[in-house]
């Protein structure tokens, strides 16, 4: 059973025009909740709890994004369009970790979406030393983070290092449908660094959240004996006729710094929608990379993304797709009911801003609570009927 929580209507506020920056879709979001400055985890606790009974919250999460640590001096982006705080990324990641410890209920786990320190420092040759800095901070946290593994993981480390590191939270995995599903819901090939790195598990009853790798096709990885490698070279070659090598824009999307999704990865995450539907569960996905266009800029979307769309598109149970990478943030409501909701980067957050959220789950709709630049929103469930 949850917890009888409630939001206070009084919190929950349509947004205006104004605020919207002009007539925003109305299919967009039916409400939207206005970021609360300065408000503590306490203070929000005890708004929760201005509850009218009508509501029952049956467990809360932590979302966050692109930390990007470096030990490094502030500088812009690629674009020169917005700065980067490295070093502050770390104080931000800490009272972020402060606050969720302090809410009550605490959240049940925080899904962390990747790129957590940045390409500098395998420059700097500080990739080792700065990730276990961040994972001391992680290790503070009262619950467990899914971290998934963005670009700057790639840049960083192989994916031998991140299969043997504490960045692989696949022993998280949902293993207890196995036994009576007849098909093939896991990915236990933990020690094969050409399988992809995605798995599921169910917080709650009903409830089941799934990671999918957008890394799965990159050319990020060099290993040219790789499967990955030959299936990326192949993927490439048939889609936008280039190799590896001689990697260049074929839509506004295929960039390096962007990946896709490999068939088998499609197909088992069809065939564990597929159980989801079946089983009536509410499915919340989660990658790096954003799979719609309308929910962030197109330079910042997974190759195939139509592919992996058409896959969630195809199963009622999915209620929504949780990205980071594009460190601007953005939302769309696709024509099939799906929220797409991709979170702000930490790492371009200033001091006295922020960029992180608390999603309370409901048994009709998800209320993002966002911190700083992340937007507070309101995400009713499609029909699944
Ligand atoms: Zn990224």
């Amino acid at each position: 059973m949850g917890i009888s929580l409630c939001l206070s209507p009084a919190w929950i506020e349509k947004r205006t025009l104004e605020e919207q920056g002009g007539a925003a879709p109305q299919d967009q979001m039916r409400e939207s909740v206005p970021t609360v400055p300065g408000l503590v985890a306490e203070e929000m606790s005890q708004k929760l709890q201005q509850s009218d009974g009508k509501s029952e919250l049956y467990f809360s999460f932590g979302v966050i994004a692109d930390i990007q640590y470096a030990d490094t001096d502030d500088r812009l982006n690629a674009w020169g369009t917005r700065m980067r705080y490295y070093r502050h990324s770390l104080c931000l990641l800490q009272s972020a970790i402060e606050e969720w410890n302090k809410e009550i209920p605490c959240p049940s786990f925080v899904l962390q979406l990747g790129d957590i320190i940045d390409s500098l420092n395998y420059k700097n040759k500080t990739s080792k030393i700065l990730l276990k800095c961040v994972l001391k901070q992680i290790e503070k946290m009262n619950a467990p983070f899914h971290h998934v593994w963005g670009n700057h993981e790639l840049y960083n480390f192989n994916r031998m290092f991140l299969t043997n590191s504490a960045l692989n939270t696949k022993h998280l995995e949902d293993k207890s449908i196995e036994a009576s599903a007849n098909t093939k819901l896991s990915c236990h090939e933990d020690a094969n660094p050409d399988h992809f790195y995605a798995y599921h598990f169910s917080p709650f009853t009903k409830f089941r959240f799934v990671m999918i790798d957008t890394y799965d096709l990159n050319t990020v990885e060099k290993d040219v004996s790789s499967a990955r490698y030959k299936e990326t070279e192949e993927f490439l070659r048939v889609k936008a006729n280039r190799s590896p090598d001689r990697f260049q824009d074929y839509e506004a999307h295929f960039l390096n710094f962007n990946g896709g999704f490999g068939k088998d990865q499609l197909d088992w995450l069809d065939r564990l929608l597929t159980f989801s539907d079946e089983n009536k569960e509410k499915v919340v996905v989660f990658g790096h990379v954003p799979i719609h266009p309308e929910s962030k800029k197109r330079a910042c979307l997974a190759w195939n993304y139509r592919d992996a769309l058409a896959v969630l598109q195809a199963h009622k149970c999915v209620v929504c797709y949780l990205a980071g990478h594009d460190h601007e943030g953005g939302y769309c409501l696709d024509s099939h009911g799906i929220h797409h909701v991709t979170l702000e980067g930490l790492v371009e957050s200033p001091p006295g801003s922020h960029a992180f959220g608390t999603m309370y789950v409901y048994e009709d709709r998800m209320v993002l609570h966002g911190r700083g630049r992340t937007r507070s929103r309101v995400l009713y469930y499609r029909s699944n009927e």
